[in-house]
């Protein structure tokens, strides 16, 4: 007798653009099975850390897999994932990695709420008219989003006596407009600190989510910045010289947005000596051969060039 291997089948199917953990949740919530761990199990070994940032693991496969859509692989990551925000960043030995082992970028929750889930009421309220549910938006969960593009409103977060860390999906539920359905508690609106250099950055993001760049990549984009500096290599061995041409960019960089700006999207580092945010280095986005925090980039990106179209190259 033969025996037929079953497909694990998933309750939900993908809204626009909504996050594969989010329609993961939605399956969850339709199975009827109560423990997060049961209901996911089935269709991904890899259901812990359920926070928005990955840019690839294997859930993102299976979830694929489970069900064989007519669209390719990288087209349902772009559709459901953050890949193409993170995508040009990535060095080309990345690239071409098959993307079923995890990766995720160092440092990401040294961006602001990097690793909250967050969503907007109005969305919320839309979804909820136009078809009957809510879900968690990828747009809403790039790093550093603060606020909703399509409505100009701040984003939320959830309410952090009920979910202590905000960071698990599976513990927080669907987005819930703008109060906590536990404790009816206002949610944190992340509202704050906004100039049009932020706004750039965040509308840039928006743009890259949605791969206005395809010529964009990480070879490109270092190759452009060297020019600009004037400086081809630089190592640790560097002479005098060239380290001081890199400090003097460095300075730039540190100094070129208003301090509010590094303080509203970078978390503190309170152990780095005079250099406040480490992740803005200079040596690193330019000369490493290693994936880094795009927001990091932006900001380089806005600093040299003002917007990604007057980037030397890219374009042709
Ligand atoms: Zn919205
Ligand atoms: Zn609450």
């Amino acid at each position: 007798m033969s025996s037929v291997v079953r497909k694990p089948q998933i309750n939900a199917y993908p809204f626009e653009g909504e996050h594969v953990i989010s329609l993961m949740v939605r399956h969850h919530q339709y199975s009827g099975i109560r423990r997060w761990d049961n209901a996911t199990n089935p269709i991904s070994s890899d259901y812990k850390t359920v926070v928005p940032h990955y840019v690839l693991r294997p859930l993102y496969r299976d979830v694929y897999d489970a069900f064989s859509p007519s669209i390719d692989y990288e087209t349902f990551l772009g559709r459901h994932t953050l890949y193409q925000y993170y995508a040009p960043f990535l060095p080309a030995t990345l690239l071409k990695q098959s993307g079923d082992k995890p990766l995720f970028v160092n440092n990401i929750n040294r961006v602001k709420y990097a690793a909250h889930w967050r969503h907007c009421s109005e969305c919320v309220k839309e979804d909820m008219d136009t078809i009957g549910e809510t879900y968690y938006h990828i747009e809403h969960q790039l790093a550093g989003m603060s606020y909703c593009v399509k409505h100009q409103t701040p984003l939320f977060i959830a309410c952090d006596r009920c979910h202590d860390s905000g960071r698990y999906l599976n513990s927080i539920g669907l987005p819930h407009g703008s109060n906590c359905p536990k404790c009816d508690m206002g949610y944190d609106n992340l509202d704050g600190y906004m100039d049009d250099d932020i706004d750039w950055v965040l509308r840039t993001s928006a743009r890259l989510l949605k791969h206005e760049f395809p010529n964009l990549n990480l070879q490109r984009l270092q190759r452009a910045y060297r020019d600009y500096i004037g400086l081809d290599t630089f190592t640790n061995v560097s002479s005098r010289k060239d380290t001081l041409i890199i400090a003097e960019a460095q300075r730039a960089l540190d100094n070129y947005f208003a301090p509010e700006l590094y303080e509203r999207l970078l978390i503190l580092d309170g152990y780095q000596g005079n250099r406040k945010f480490r992740e803005l280095f200079v040596s690193y986005l330019a000369y490493k051969d290693k994936f880094t925090l795009p927001i990091c980039h932006l900001l380089m990106i806005r600093m040299l060039f003002g917007e990604i179209e007057n980037i030397p190259n890219l374009m042709s």
